[in-house]
Protein backbone atom coordinates (compact mmCIF):
# COMPACT_ATOMS: atom_id res chain seq x y z
CA UNK A 1 0.00 0.00 0.00
CA UNK A 2 1.12 3.57 -0.68
CA UNK A 3 0.24 6.93 1.12
CA UNK A 4 -1.78 7.29 -2.00
CA UNK A 5 -3.76 4.61 -1.82
CA UNK A 6 -5.22 5.89 1.57
CA UNK A 7 -8.94 7.14 0.46
CA UNK A 8 -8.27 10.56 2.18
CA UNK A 9 -5.38 11.00 -0.06
CA UNK A 10 -7.19 10.35 -2.87
CA UNK A 11 -7.38 6.67 -3.05
CA UNK A 12 -10.23 4.04 -3.13
CA UNK A 13 -11.68 3.06 -0.01
CA UNK A 14 -11.01 -0.15 1.29
CA UNK A 15 -14.96 -0.97 1.11
CA UNK A 16 -17.28 -0.10 -1.75
CA UNK A 17 -20.34 -0.47 1.30
CA UNK A 18 -19.75 1.00 4.72
CA UNK A 19 -19.18 -1.64 7.35
CA UNK A 20 -20.70 -0.19 10.06
CA UNK A 21 -20.74 -0.51 14.33
CA UNK A 22 -23.65 -1.12 14.70
CA UNK A 23 -25.14 -4.44 15.36
CA UNK A 24 -27.43 -4.51 12.34
CA UNK A 25 -29.24 -8.28 12.66
CA UNK A 26 -30.94 -9.61 9.76
CA UNK A 27 -32.97 -12.40 10.95
CA UNK A 28 -34.37 -15.23 8.93
CA UNK A 29 -36.93 -13.66 6.34
CA UNK A 30 -38.94 -17.16 6.58
CA UNK A 31 -38.93 -16.59 10.53
CA UNK A 32 -40.23 -12.99 10.79
CA UNK A 33 -42.64 -13.63 7.85
CA UNK A 34 -44.30 -16.87 9.90
CA UNK A 35 -44.46 -14.69 12.75
CA UNK A 36 -46.16 -11.83 11.05
CA UNK A 37 -48.46 -14.05 8.80
CA UNK A 38 -51.05 -15.10 11.90
CA UNK A 39 -51.42 -10.60 12.29
CA UNK A 40 -51.90 -10.61 8.43
CA UNK A 41 -54.28 -12.93 7.74
CA UNK A 42 -56.60 -11.39 10.84
CA UNK A 43 -55.96 -8.12 9.52
CA UNK A 44 -54.32 -7.47 13.17
CA UNK A 45 -51.02 -5.47 12.05
CA UNK A 46 -51.19 -2.64 15.12
CA UNK A 47 -50.64 -3.33 18.91
CA UNK A 48 -53.41 -5.81 19.98
CA UNK A 49 -51.71 -8.72 18.66
CA UNK A 50 -51.13 -11.58 20.57
CA UNK A 51 -47.06 -11.96 19.66
CA UNK A 52 -46.89 -8.74 21.59
CA UNK A 53 -47.23 -11.01 24.67
CA UNK A 54 -45.98 -13.75 23.25
CA UNK A 55 -42.40 -11.50 23.23
CA UNK A 56 -43.37 -10.18 26.47
CA UNK A 57 -43.40 -13.76 27.53
CA UNK A 58 -40.07 -15.08 25.93
CA UNK A 59 -38.22 -11.66 26.50
CA UNK A 60 -39.06 -11.67 30.75
CA UNK A 61 -37.53 -15.11 30.23
CA UNK A 62 -34.16 -14.33 28.76
CA UNK A 63 -33.75 -11.99 31.39
CA UNK A 64 -34.76 -13.82 34.45
CA UNK A 65 -37.57 -11.34 35.34
CA UNK A 66 -40.99 -11.49 36.47
CA UNK A 67 -42.61 -9.24 33.83
CA UNK A 68 -41.73 -7.60 30.50
CA UNK A 69 -43.50 -4.78 29.05
CA UNK A 70 -42.87 -3.57 25.75
CA UNK A 71 -42.80 0.48 24.28
CA UNK A 72 -42.77 2.06 20.93
CA UNK A 73 -38.90 2.61 22.19
CA UNK A 74 -35.74 2.67 24.10
CA UNK A 75 -36.03 6.36 25.04
CA UNK A 76 -39.80 6.72 26.24
CA UNK A 77 -39.27 3.51 28.12
CA UNK A 78 -37.08 5.45 29.89
CA UNK A 79 -39.17 8.41 30.66
CA UNK A 80 -42.33 6.41 31.21
CA UNK A 81 -40.46 4.32 34.00
CA UNK A 82 -38.31 7.04 35.79
CA UNK A 83 -41.82 9.07 35.82
CA UNK A 84 -42.97 5.94 37.28
CA UNK A 85 -39.96 5.06 40.03
CA UNK A 86 -38.86 8.56 40.92
CA UNK A 87 -39.02 10.33 44.21
CA UNK A 88 -42.06 12.96 43.69
CA UNK A 89 -41.21 16.24 44.49
CA UNK A 90 -37.26 15.90 43.96
CA UNK A 91 -35.37 17.03 41.29
CA UNK A 92 -32.68 15.38 40.12
CA UNK A 93 -31.78 12.70 38.35
CA UNK A 94 -28.10 10.83 38.97
CA UNK A 95 -26.57 9.43 35.90
CA UNK A 96 -22.63 9.20 34.21
CA UNK A 97 -21.29 12.10 32.13
CA UNK A 98 -19.72 9.39 29.42
CA UNK A 99 -22.46 7.55 28.49
CA UNK A 100 -25.38 7.24 25.67
CA UNK A 101 -25.83 11.08 24.35
CA UNK A 102 -29.76 11.02 25.07
CA UNK A 103 -29.97 10.88 28.29
CA UNK A 104 -29.93 13.69 29.66
CA UNK A 105 -33.15 14.99 27.13
CA UNK A 106 -34.44 11.64 28.63
CA UNK A 107 -34.58 13.34 32.78
CA UNK A 108 -35.40 17.15 30.51
CA UNK A 109 -38.31 15.35 29.31
CA UNK A 110 -39.47 14.94 32.71
CA UNK A 111 -38.74 18.55 34.04
CA UNK A 112 -36.05 16.56 36.04
CA UNK A 113 -31.94 17.63 36.02
CA UNK A 114 -29.31 15.34 34.97
CA UNK A 115 -26.61 15.35 37.61
CA UNK A 116 -23.68 13.78 35.70
CA UNK A 117 -21.12 11.93 37.41
CA UNK A 118 -17.70 10.59 36.60
CA UNK A 119 -16.64 7.06 35.85
CA UNK A 120 -13.91 4.81 36.35
CA UNK A 121 -10.50 5.02 34.61
CA UNK A 122 -10.40 1.43 34.15
CA UNK A 123 -13.58 -0.18 33.17
CA UNK A 124 -15.36 3.17 31.91
CA UNK A 125 -18.14 1.58 34.22
CA UNK A 126 -20.02 3.96 36.37
CA UNK A 127 -18.85 3.40 40.45
CA UNK A 128 -21.08 3.67 43.50
CA UNK A 129 -18.17 5.97 44.63
CA UNK A 130 -18.55 8.21 41.78
CA UNK A 131 -22.76 8.16 41.47
CA UNK A 132 -22.59 8.54 45.53
CA UNK A 133 -20.68 11.84 44.98
CA UNK A 134 -23.66 13.03 42.93
CA UNK A 135 -26.38 12.41 45.41
CA UNK A 136 -27.79 14.46 47.55
CA UNK A 137 -31.35 15.85 49.08
CA UNK A 138 -32.44 16.23 45.68
CA UNK A 139 -31.94 13.24 44.13
CA UNK A 140 -35.48 11.47 42.84
CA UNK A 141 -33.67 8.52 41.32
CA UNK A 142 -30.12 6.61 40.52
CA UNK A 143 -29.89 5.97 36.63
CA UNK A 144 -27.57 3.45 36.26
CA UNK A 145 -25.87 2.70 32.51
CA UNK A 146 -23.79 0.11 31.69
CA UNK A 147 -20.62 0.55 29.49
CA UNK A 148 -20.21 -0.48 25.83
CA UNK A 149 -17.92 -3.50 27.53
CA UNK A 150 -18.41 -5.67 30.32
CA UNK A 151 -20.85 -4.50 33.50
CA UNK A 152 -21.02 -2.24 36.35
CA UNK A 153 -20.92 -3.18 40.12
CA UNK A 154 -24.21 -3.87 40.13
CA UNK A 155 -24.09 -5.07 43.82
CA UNK A 156 -22.24 -2.21 45.08
CA UNK A 157 -25.41 0.15 43.31
CA UNK A 158 -28.20 -2.18 44.49
CA UNK A 159 -26.35 -1.15 48.01
CA UNK A 160 -25.80 2.63 47.36
CA UNK A 161 -29.62 2.49 46.38
CA UNK A 162 -30.69 0.75 49.96
CA UNK A 163 -28.64 3.37 51.64
CA UNK A 164 -29.62 6.63 50.31
CA UNK A 165 -33.14 4.85 49.66
CA UNK A 166 -33.27 5.77 46.24
CA UNK A 167 -35.18 4.14 43.45
CA UNK A 168 -32.67 2.33 41.38
CA UNK A 169 -33.24 1.76 37.72
CA UNK A 170 -30.55 0.28 35.03
CA UNK A 171 -30.53 0.98 31.39
CA UNK A 172 -29.01 -2.34 30.03
CA UNK A 173 -29.51 -1.68 26.39
CA UNK A 174 -25.61 -2.62 25.82
CA UNK A 175 -26.13 -5.49 28.18
CA UNK A 176 -28.94 -7.22 26.80
CA UNK A 177 -27.99 -11.32 27.31
CA UNK A 178 -25.39 -10.65 29.67
CA UNK A 179 -24.85 -12.67 32.85
CA UNK A 180 -23.58 -11.17 36.56
CA UNK A 181 -22.70 -13.04 39.13
CA UNK A 182 -25.42 -15.92 37.74
CA UNK A 183 -27.96 -13.87 37.21
CA UNK A 184 -29.15 -12.46 34.13
CA UNK A 185 -29.04 -8.71 33.08
CA UNK A 186 -32.79 -7.79 33.55
CA UNK A 187 -33.33 -8.67 37.00
CA UNK A 188 -32.09 -5.90 39.21
CA UNK A 189 -32.73 -3.04 40.31
CA UNK A 190 -36.71 -1.48 40.48
CA UNK A 191 -36.43 -2.28 36.48
CA UNK A 192 -34.04 -2.03 33.58
CA UNK A 193 -34.71 -0.55 30.23
CA UNK A 194 -34.11 -2.20 27.25
CA UNK A 195 -34.20 -1.16 22.87
CA UNK A 196 -34.54 -3.04 19.97
CA UNK A 197 -34.04 -0.72 17.68
CA UNK A 198 -32.20 -1.50 14.48
CA UNK A 199 -28.52 -0.68 15.31
CA UNK A 200 -28.91 -2.74 18.92
CA UNK A 201 -28.48 -6.31 19.88
CA UNK A 202 -31.79 -7.62 19.54
CA UNK A 203 -33.78 -5.91 15.63
CA UNK A 204 -37.02 -5.35 15.93
CA UNK A 205 -36.67 -2.29 13.21
CA UNK A 206 -37.48 0.23 16.46
CA UNK A 207 -38.46 -0.43 19.83
CA UNK A 208 -38.27 -1.64 23.69
CA UNK A 209 -38.90 -2.74 26.87
CA UNK A 210 -39.21 -3.04 30.48
CA UNK A 211 -37.96 -5.28 33.03
CA UNK A 212 -39.07 -5.63 36.41
CA UNK A 213 -40.42 -8.00 39.24
CA UNK A 214 -42.41 -5.46 40.69
CA UNK A 215 -46.54 -6.27 39.41
CA UNK A 216 -47.74 -3.05 40.16
CA UNK A 217 -44.64 -1.35 38.27
CA UNK A 218 -45.57 -3.51 35.40
CA UNK A 219 -49.29 -2.83 35.59
CA UNK A 220 -48.44 0.89 35.65
CA UNK A 221 -46.53 0.68 32.93
CA UNK A 222 -48.74 -0.73 30.81
CA UNK A 223 -51.08 1.95 31.18
CA UNK A 224 -48.53 4.39 30.77
CA UNK A 225 -47.61 3.10 27.06
CA UNK A 226 -51.40 3.22 26.23
CA UNK A 227 -52.19 6.61 27.34
CA UNK A 228 -52.30 6.41 31.19
CA UNK A 229 -55.22 3.83 30.78
CA UNK A 230 -55.03 0.25 32.20
CA UNK A 231 -57.21 -2.79 30.81
CA UNK A 232 -60.36 -1.70 32.68
CA UNK A 233 -60.78 1.73 31.65
CA UNK A 234 -59.47 3.76 34.44
CA UNK A 235 -56.98 6.37 34.43
CA UNK A 236 -53.80 4.93 36.19
CA UNK A 237 -51.29 7.37 35.49
CA UNK A 238 -49.83 10.09 32.95
CA UNK A 239 -49.32 7.74 29.79
CA UNK A 240 -48.80 8.18 25.83
CA UNK A 241 -49.26 6.63 22.94
CA UNK A 242 -46.49 4.31 23.44
CA UNK A 243 -47.15 0.82 21.97
CA UNK A 244 -45.14 -1.81 20.33
CA UNK A 245 -46.76 -2.58 17.06
CA UNK A 246 -47.09 -6.31 16.08
CA UNK A 247 -44.63 -5.97 12.77
CA UNK A 248 -41.65 -5.10 15.34
CA UNK A 249 -42.43 -7.43 17.72
CA UNK A 250 -42.41 -10.24 14.86
CA UNK A 251 -39.02 -8.77 14.16
CA UNK A 252 -37.73 -9.33 17.42
CA UNK A 253 -39.47 -12.90 17.64
CA UNK A 254 -37.13 -13.66 14.35
CA UNK A 255 -33.82 -12.16 16.14
CA UNK A 256 -34.82 -14.18 19.55
CA UNK A 257 -34.86 -17.59 17.30
CA UNK A 258 -31.27 -16.85 16.11
CA UNK A 259 -29.71 -14.93 18.92
CA UNK A 260 -26.95 -17.89 19.99
CA UNK A 261 -25.64 -18.02 15.98
CA UNK A 262 -25.59 -14.41 16.32
CA UNK A 263 -23.61 -14.35 19.42
CA UNK A 264 -21.37 -17.14 18.24
CA UNK A 265 -20.80 -14.73 15.18
CA UNK A 266 -20.22 -11.65 17.37
CA UNK A 267 -17.44 -13.90 19.34
CA UNK A 268 -15.57 -15.10 16.25
CA UNK A 269 -14.98 -11.41 15.14
CA UNK A 270 -14.39 -10.31 18.64
CA UNK A 271 -11.55 -13.17 19.04
CA UNK A 272 -10.03 -12.75 15.25
CA UNK A 273 -9.83 -8.84 16.23
CA UNK A 274 -8.21 -9.73 19.19
CA UNK A 275 -5.66 -12.18 17.54
CA UNK A 276 -4.91 -9.47 14.67
CA UNK A 277 -4.68 -6.36 17.03
CA UNK A 278 -2.38 -8.44 19.51
CA UNK A 279 0.78 -7.02 17.74
CA UNK A 280 -0.33 -3.07 17.06
CA UNK A 281 1.34 -0.85 19.89
CA UNK A 282 -1.05 1.70 21.03
CA UNK A 283 -4.32 -0.20 20.02
CA UNK A 284 -5.56 -2.43 22.84
CA UNK A 285 -8.88 -4.64 22.32
CA UNK A 286 -11.24 -4.10 25.70
CA UNK A 287 -11.93 -7.26 26.58
CA UNK A 288 -15.11 -9.15 27.56
CA UNK A 289 -15.08 -11.09 30.94
CA UNK A 290 -14.86 -14.84 30.07
CA UNK A 291 -16.25 -15.69 33.33
CA UNK A 292 -19.77 -15.31 32.17
CA UNK A 293 -22.34 -14.97 29.28
CA UNK A 294 -21.63 -11.79 27.28
CA UNK A 295 -23.23 -10.85 23.55
CA UNK A 296 -19.71 -9.96 22.15
CA UNK A 297 -21.37 -7.23 20.33
CA UNK A 298 -19.04 -4.05 20.11
CA UNK A 299 -15.71 -3.42 19.60
CA UNK A 300 -14.09 -1.07 21.74
CA UNK A 301 -10.74 -0.32 21.64
CA UNK A 302 -7.85 2.16 23.20
CA UNK A 303 -5.76 4.10 21.90
CA UNK A 304 -2.89 4.42 24.22
CA UNK A 305 0.25 6.81 24.61
CA UNK A 306 2.04 4.66 22.40
CA UNK A 307 -0.78 5.35 19.32
CA UNK A 308 0.72 7.93 17.09
CA UNK A 309 -2.16 9.83 15.87
CA UNK A 310 -4.60 11.77 17.54
CA UNK A 311 -8.40 10.30 17.86
CA UNK A 312 -9.78 11.96 15.19
CA UNK A 313 -7.26 11.63 12.68
CA UNK A 314 -7.59 8.05 12.99
CA UNK A 315 -11.23 7.91 12.88
CA UNK A 316 -11.15 10.29 9.96
CA UNK A 317 -8.44 8.28 7.77
CA UNK A 318 -10.86 4.65 8.64
CA UNK A 319 -14.27 6.75 7.80
CA UNK A 320 -12.71 7.47 4.03
CA UNK A 321 -11.98 4.36 3.52
CA UNK A 322 -16.10 3.04 4.69
CA UNK A 323 -15.05 2.03 7.75
CA UNK A 324 -18.13 3.69 9.84
CA UNK A 325 -15.86 4.23 13.46
CA UNK A 326 -16.79 6.01 15.91
CA UNK A 327 -15.43 8.25 18.78
CA UNK A 328 -16.66 6.20 22.00
CA UNK A 329 -19.86 8.11 23.43
CA UNK A 330 -18.13 12.01 22.65
CA UNK A 331 -18.46 14.55 23.34
CA UNK A 332 -19.74 13.29 27.49
CA UNK A 333 -22.94 14.66 28.80
CA UNK A 334 -21.59 17.17 31.14
CA UNK A 335 -19.67 19.09 27.83
CA UNK A 336 -22.60 19.31 25.73
CA UNK A 337 -24.48 21.96 24.98
CA UNK A 338 -27.99 21.68 26.33
CA UNK A 339 -31.16 23.81 25.86
CA UNK A 340 -32.37 22.64 29.50
CA UNK A 341 -30.61 22.86 33.06
CA UNK A 342 -28.16 19.98 33.85
CA UNK A 343 -25.57 20.03 36.54
CA UNK A 344 -22.56 19.58 35.77
CA UNK A 345 -18.98 19.59 37.35
CA UNK A 346 -15.16 18.97 36.24
CA UNK A 347 -15.48 14.84 35.84
CA UNK A 348 -11.22 14.58 35.69
CA UNK A 349 -11.78 10.81 34.32
CA UNK A 350 -14.37 11.58 32.05
CA UNK A 351 -12.38 14.14 30.48
CA UNK A 352 -8.80 11.82 30.51
CA UNK A 353 -10.92 8.78 28.81
CA UNK A 354 -13.02 10.81 26.09
CA UNK A 355 -10.39 10.89 23.60
CA UNK A 356 -9.04 7.96 23.90
CA UNK A 357 -11.66 5.23 22.84
CA UNK A 358 -13.30 4.24 19.73
CA UNK A 359 -15.31 1.57 18.29
CA UNK A 360 -14.04 -0.90 15.46
CA UNK A 361 -17.14 -2.41 12.78
CA UNK A 362 -18.86 -5.42 13.92
CA UNK A 363 -22.20 -7.21 13.37
CA UNK A 364 -23.95 -9.34 11.02
CA UNK A 365 -22.30 -7.18 7.89
CA UNK A 366 -18.30 -7.91 8.77
CA UNK A 367 -17.05 -11.17 8.17
CA UNK A 368 -13.24 -12.07 9.24
CA UNK A 369 -11.90 -10.76 5.91
CA UNK A 370 -13.16 -7.41 6.34
CA UNK A 371 -11.39 -7.60 10.25
CA UNK A 372 -8.59 -8.69 8.24
CA UNK A 373 -8.69 -5.56 5.85
CA UNK A 374 -9.47 -3.17 8.75
CA UNK A 375 -6.38 -3.84 10.80
CA UNK A 376 -4.53 -3.89 7.70
CA UNK A 377 -5.62 -0.54 7.41
CA UNK A 378 -4.46 0.00 10.80
CA UNK A 379 -1.26 -1.76 10.69
CA UNK A 380 -0.38 0.51 7.58
CA UNK A 381 -1.27 3.75 9.76
CA UNK A 382 0.70 2.79 12.56
CA UNK A 383 3.62 2.02 10.73
CA UNK A 384 3.32 4.92 8.32
CA UNK A 385 2.19 7.77 10.83
CA UNK A 386 4.96 10.12 10.64
CA UNK A 387 4.18 10.46 6.88
CA UNK A 388 0.49 10.50 7.05
CA UNK A 389 0.85 13.41 9.66
CA UNK A 390 2.82 15.68 7.50
CA UNK A 391 0.41 15.08 4.21
CA UNK A 392 -2.49 15.53 6.29
CA UNK A 393 -0.99 18.77 7.86
CA UNK A 394 0.10 19.68 4.43
CA UNK A 395 -3.64 19.23 3.14
CA UNK A 396 -5.33 21.01 6.41
CA UNK A 397 -2.48 24.22 5.46
CA UNK A 398 -3.79 24.25 1.88
CA UNK A 399 -7.64 24.27 2.77
C1 LIG B 1 -30.06 3.29 21.91
C2 LIG B 1 -30.03 3.49 23.37
C3 LIG B 1 -31.13 3.99 24.07
C4 LIG B 1 -32.40 4.45 23.40
O1 LIG B 1 -33.04 3.51 22.65
P1 LIG B 1 -33.97 3.93 21.39
O2 LIG B 1 -34.79 2.72 21.14
O3 LIG B 1 -33.04 4.25 20.26
O4 LIG B 1 -34.78 5.11 21.80
C5 LIG B 1 -31.03 4.12 25.43
N1 LIG B 1 -29.90 3.79 26.08
C6 LIG B 1 -28.81 3.32 25.45
C7 LIG B 1 -27.59 2.96 26.24
C8 LIG B 1 -28.83 3.16 24.07
O5 LIG B 1 -27.73 2.70 23.45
Amino acid sequence: MELNDLAIFGGNPAFEKPRSTSNLTRPDKELFLKYIEQDYKNGNLSCDSPIIEQLEKRLAKLHGAKYCVTVCNGLWGLVLTINELRIKGKTEIIMPSLTYRRMGDIAAWLNLIPHFCDVDLNTLAFTPEAAEKGINENTALLLVLHPIVNICDIDGMIKLAEKYQLPLLFDSVESTYAVYNGQPIGSFGNAECFSVHASKFLNGFEGGYITTNDSSLARRLRAARDYGIDENGRCLTLGIDGRLISPHAAMTMACLDGVEDQVKKNKKNFYKYKVLLEDIEGMELVEYSEKERRSYKNILVKLNEKWPLTRDETLKILQEENMVVRPYYYPPLHLKPTVYKTIRGHLKNTEQLMEKYMLLPSGEFVDEKDIELIVDYIKYLRTNYKEISNTLRKQAAVN
